[in-house]
């Protein structure tokens, strides 16, 4: 393995880094491409892809032939642009109308999101230049999107506008539960089957529906894929084990200090965890400052050495400290030690974010610029 980027000096003396696997990315896309048929993967990366770094990622998802980008936000397809990616990219998120030039600059493909927002753009098109617009409909979620009646005016008149070209219609599903998400997909493919003439991109499915419900991306465009890429998903059902996709980013840190406490002794800020008997503790150099979840006080695991060791006490800002259990463990546990927050040798990220009541999302995308992201896997960038 080539390490693909080097973090600057300061960082090599980072007690705690994301290392991510950008082998690991390619081979989840080439398992989700089994999954998708003949849908072609459009690989979600706002968020700075997960928290993964979205300029590497998109460079190894490209090098594995992956041509379409989605991000949330206007700023965030200007950074892929600026870093020299020339494939579509496709703005998710509704758009604020005094972003609009921005989005022929560096051409952006728009989302409606609202019959008000395809007025906007209908107004704005003349002035700004060409616009490619993608129609979202909303099929039950009610987070954005026109209503499916909405839908045969506006996409009429964006048609008739001069400058706008109506490339793609599309919805989201809000659950991977069977029965909702049918009902959410008979709805669009009512309406889309009603048009005279659609819009010739569709796209339906998120890592979930993808990995759970395939069957919903048959004869659609594109599938629009953030989690999964990442070997992830916010929703795993029964099966998600075999879906063959594997984590890409591991979070490891460091032990800085061991000591034995006595029975009685408390651990921590708000004394949340008393010692029952003599034990060790280690302290470890991770915390909220890092992007865990304070909810991890008292729950979860760490992975040291090949075992698993539970977190006690108060997650702090910089620090956290787990029980290594009763024998002096200096001829097993070291100062130095690699600490696995998450990824092979410690929980998995997913597992961690149950133990903390959220989603595996959520930890990826929260680390903070303190953690330096290492990559390693086959070097990609052409
Ligand atoms: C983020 C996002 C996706 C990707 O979702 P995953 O569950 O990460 O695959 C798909 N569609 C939309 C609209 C999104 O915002």
């Amino acid at each position: 393995m080539t390490i693909a980027t080097i973090p600057p000096p300061s960082l090599h003396f980072s007690p705690i880094r994301a290392e991510v696997d950008l082998d690991a990315l390619r081979h989840n896309v080439r398992v989700l491409r089994g999954y998708a048929g003949d849908a072609e993967v459009m690989a979600a990366v706002k968020a700075d892809g997960y928290g993964h770094g979205a300029v590497p990622v998109v460079k190894a998802l490209e090098a594995e032939g992956v041509r379409h980008f989605a991000v949330a936000t206007v700023h965030e397809g200007i950074e892929l642009r600026e870093a020299g990616i020339e494939h579509p990219i496709y703005v998710l998120g509704a758009p604020l109308p005094d972003t609009l030039s921005a989005y022929v600059h560096h051409r952006l493909a728009v989302t409606i999101s609202s019959v008000e927002i395809g007025d906007t753009v209908i107004a704005a098109a003349s002035r700004t230049g060409p616009l490619t617009v993608h129609i979202k409909v909303d099929t039950g979620m009610r987070r954005l999107g026109l209503l499916p009646e909405e839908v045969p005016e506006t996409l009429a008149r964006l048609r008739a506008a001069p400058g706008i070209s109506v490339e793609g219609i599309w919805t989201h599903f809000g659950t991977v539960d069977r029965t909702f998400t049918l009902e959410q997909l008979g709805r669009f493919d009512a309406l889309v089957e009603s048009l005279d003439n659609p819009p010739p991109v569709t796209h339906v499915a998120n890592s979930g529906t993808l990995l759970h419900l395939p069957e919903t991306s048959r004869g659609r465009t594109l599938v629009r894929l953030g989690g999964a890429l990442f070997g992830l998903v916010a929703d795993r059902l029964p099966g998600f084990e075999d879906t063959g996709i594997r984590p890409v980013m591991r979070l490891v840190s460091r032990v800085v200090h061991i000591r034995a406490v006595q029975p009685g002794d408390t651990v921590s800020y708000g004394r949340t965890w008393t010692a029952e008997r003599e034990t060790w503790i280690a302290t470890v150099a991770a915390g909220y400052g890092d992007g865990l979840p304070r909810s991890l006080s008292n729950r979860g695991s760490v992975g040291i050495r090949g075992a698993m060791y539970p977190i006690v006490g108060r997650v702090c800002m910089d620090m956290l400290m787990v029980d290594l259990g009763p024998r002096n463990p200096s001829d097993s546990i070291r100062l130095g030690d690699d600490v696995v927050l998450f990824g092979p040798g410690g929980l998995s990220a997913m597992e961690l974010a149950d133990a903390a009541g959220t989603i595996a999302y959520e930890l990826t995308c929260g680390l903070t610029k303190r953690v330096p992201r290492l990559y390693s896997g086959v070097e990609t960038a052409g």
